[in-house]
């Protein structure tokens, strides 16, 4: 049987299950599931350089450059070791370039590139009828999981809230930053890393998903 994958990039647009089935392979394979959000939160709670850096930043609202983020999970890589599943990262060209170099000083390259796709249509049902836990980060679909909006998390018990970011408008311009900067970087991966690069359809349910995914990283897949 072929070695696990242990360097792992998941790519997709919103609300393609990315951030459940990162979870879920993390603990199946053991694999630390790296949230870049998370990550620059913690740096700018700490209040360390990179930190103070990225707080000029994310103050106005603005994204962190491409090198900064960069360095931030390249820091990350020198304290907990080069394995990792990233989740929505890198979500740039840019951030493709500069993870690529910094891996390539590690010696440590990547060894797998998924993009989970979905329909705009299945984007745009998903987001709008999606309710999140705030407690503890849980989300489920009014339809799907019949949740009703303020009632209890099924999981802890917490309300469940529609996202502020969850509307019409908010994810015409989501999927407008995911165009015009993640797609770029599937093409990049392709170009650069064909073999690396698998698509997954995201539409399918989640068990089918997660199957397939533990065969592509178990190194089991065609
Ligand atoms: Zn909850």
């Amino acid at each position: 049987m072929d070695p696990l994958k242990q360097r792992i990039v998941l790519l997709g647009p919103p609300a393609s299950g990315k951030g459940t089935q990162a979870d879920r392979l993390s603990k199946e394979f053991g694999i630390p599931h790296v949230s870049t959000g998370a990550l620059l939160r913690s740096e700018c709670a700490r209040g360390t350089s990179l930190g103070r850096e990225a707080d000029e930043w994310t103050s106005k609202g603005l994204l962190v450059p491409d090198d900064l983020a960069v360095r931030i999970v390249a820091t990350w890589m020198q304290e907990h070791g080069t394995n990792f599943l990233f989740d929505g990262f890198p979500r740039t060209v840019g951030q493709a370039e500069h993870l690529d170099q910094a891996l390539k000083r590690m010696k440590a390259p990547l060894e797998l590139v998924v993009l989970l796709e979905l329909s705009d249509q299945d984007i745009r049902r998903r987001i709008l009828e999606r309710l999140s836990c705030l407690n503890c980060g849980a989300t489920f679909s009014s339809s799907l999981h019949a949740q009703i909006e303020g009632g209890p998390c099924p999981k802890c018990g917490a309300p469940l809230v529609r996202r502020k970011d969850d509307t019409e408008e908010a994810l015409v311009q989501r999927l407008k930053v995911y165009r015009e900067l993640t797609l770029p970087v599937v093409s990049y991966y392709e170009k650069t890393a064909p073999e690396l690069l698998h698509r997954v359809n995201a539409g399918e349910g989640s068990d089918a998903i997660f199957g397939q995914l533990s065969a592509m990283v178990g190194g089991n897949q065609g």
